[in-house]
């Protein structure tokens, strides 16, 4: 497999990088490993300010990671910029929290003794991470590791190698140790040798089915904990009595933030049936406006999709869709670019048999549907392999949280774009895949969570079967 960067805009190639040797892998496997060793001395604080100063390093290079990321995949800057400050906020959240989250718990037992919980680091982490968040996503998994004291290796999709290189180097130049974080240009296979490695205690995997399968299957087959942050088809349910001002203002945006190419996107606009004419019209006249065109400037509003490939799957899963009857609302046109752009697409009339009913656009097409009741709305959300985020928009707050606990993903945004935080836990259920990332319980993905029950002497008084010993005051 080839590591390349080709700008999407300009579709020239910008560098090419050669494959990680099994040498390399070897010797980053055992500076990880020394460094899992080492921070078993190392208190938690040291690190936590040692985070805060990749924070600091992320920031002080902002423009030049946002520029580099926007050149690797086609984000719109300012879009690049966002993204790239909300790492530094990362970074300083699990700095801040960390010692706290991470702190022995108390356990109320009967046991002799007192009993409590540790939670420990388990070992060196290998993490797979896909192109659409070029530091984000490797954030999201770094920055918990880096203070539970679990070291990672990182696999970055292999279009996007000079973003994924220079915010490791820069994470080490802001003072993580060698061998926190290493990228590496590693081959499928060679994933999977890292997996089976004994040093490896787990895997972390952001991606498609495809590579879920096969970093889950690793990972099963050699025992290691994982966690997969698959793909997403949200729907975005309007209600007859939304505030439909605010919902034509955040339906587009939900769509075509990042050309459409987030798991998070909405991908399934639900419409009931008394609000769908004029939803449709203004989500038709916002994708209209859109203005294609160089990422790096600022008045483009539609940035080129990440590569040739990505596009032209996405015009395949198009076509199909329209020949097994789906109707054309708007789009489906070329963009007279020479850029990766792909017009942004609403469809209607899919049903049930089509595939585009149960299978993701990862690009800016929108499917509609309309809807004659609440149930039929949330009935039709949970009619999908996936379940990952969503969006309810209710004139009352509290009963859209209602019908967002009805429905079946890992995450629903009542009134609101979908935001990404490190408080906030993030992850699905079903083909979305599994575990959480970011918050208390991503800090949680790979930690030891041990026991420890200590009673100054034996107390045999309740001995039952010689298998517990209870304390009689209790
Ligand atoms: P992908 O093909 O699975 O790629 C993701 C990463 O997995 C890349 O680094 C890729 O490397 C690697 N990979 C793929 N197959 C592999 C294998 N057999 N062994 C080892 N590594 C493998 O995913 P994508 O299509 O580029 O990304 C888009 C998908 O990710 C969408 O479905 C999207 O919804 C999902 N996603 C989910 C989340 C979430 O948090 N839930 C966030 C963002 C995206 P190469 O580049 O070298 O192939």
């Amino acid at each position: 497999m080839a590591y390349k960067s080709i700008n999407p805009y300009t579709n020239e190639l910008i560098k090419e990088y050669p494959n990680t040797t099994d040498e390399e892998l070897e010797k980053t496997l055992s500076s990880a490993e020394a460094l899992y060793q080492d921070w078993k001395n190392i208190s938690i604080t040291e690190r936590a300010q040692q985070l805060h100063n990749v924070a600091a390093g992320i920031r002080s290079n902002a423009s030049e990671l946002a520029k580099a990321c926007t050149i690797d995949m086609g984000k719109l800057y300012r879009e690049s910029v966002g993204e790239v400050e909300l790492c530094a906020v990362i970074a300083d959240w699990f700095a801040d929290h960390g010692e706290e989250l991470l702190k022995p718990e108390k356990v109320d037992t009967i046991a002799t003794g007192e009993a409590e919980i540790l939670h420990q680091a388990t070992g060196v982490i290998v993490m797979v991470e896909p192109w659409n968040f070029p530091y984000y996503q490797i954030m999201r998994v770094f920055a918990p590791n880096f203070m539970v004291g679990n070291p990672v290796i990182l696999k970055d999709a292999s279009n996007i190698p000079t973003s994924a290189q220079l915010f490791c180097d820069i994470i080490a130049k802001s003072g993580a140790p060698k061998g926190a974080l290493t990228n590496l240009f590693l081959s499928y296979d060679q994933v999977t040798k890292a997996i089976e490695d004994p040093r490896v205690q787990g895997a972390a995997l952001t991606g498609s089915e495809r590579g879920g399968i096969s970093v889950a299957g690793a990972a099963g087959k050699n025992l290691k904990k994982n966690t997969m942050e698959l793909g997403g088809m949200d729907a975005f349910i309007v209600l007859g009595d939304a505030n439909m001002n605010d919902v034509n203002d955040i339906a587009w945006r939900a769509r075509l933030y990042n050309a459409g190419q987030v798991c998070t996107s909405s991908k399934r606009f639900i419409v009931m049936d008394s609000v769908y004419d004029e939803f449709v019209a203004a989500l038709k006249k916002n994708f209209a406006a859109v203005k294609p065109g160089d990422p790096l400037n600022s008045d483009t509003t539609l940035a080129p999709m990440n590569t040739k490939n990505a596009k032209e799957k996405l015009q395949k899963q198009l076509d199909e869709a329209i020949d097994n009857g789906a109707q054309v609302v708007y789009g489906n046109e070329p963009i007279d670019l020479p850029g990766q752009f792909f017009k942004p697409t609403i469809l209607a009339n899919i049903t049930k048999d089509n595939p585009a009913y149960h299978t993701e656009f990862f690009g800016p097409i929108a499917s509609v549907y309309k809807v004659h009741s609440e149930q039929e709305a949330i009935n039709l959300a949970n009619d999908n392999p996936y379940g990952l985020g969503g969006i309810v928009f209710a004139g009352d707050a509290d009963h859209g949280a209602e019908v967002a606990a009805k429905v079946e993903t890992g995450m629903v945004f009542v009134n609101n774009f979908m935001a990404s935080l490190p408080e906030l836990p993030f992850g699905g259920v079903k083909l979305s895949g599994y575990g959480r990332e970011m918050s208390h319980l991503g800090a949680m993905a790979f930690t030891n969570d041990k026991l420890v029950v200590k009673a100054q002497k034996p107390d045999m008084t309740n001995l039952a079967g010689g298998l517990i010993a209870t304390d009689p005051e209790k």
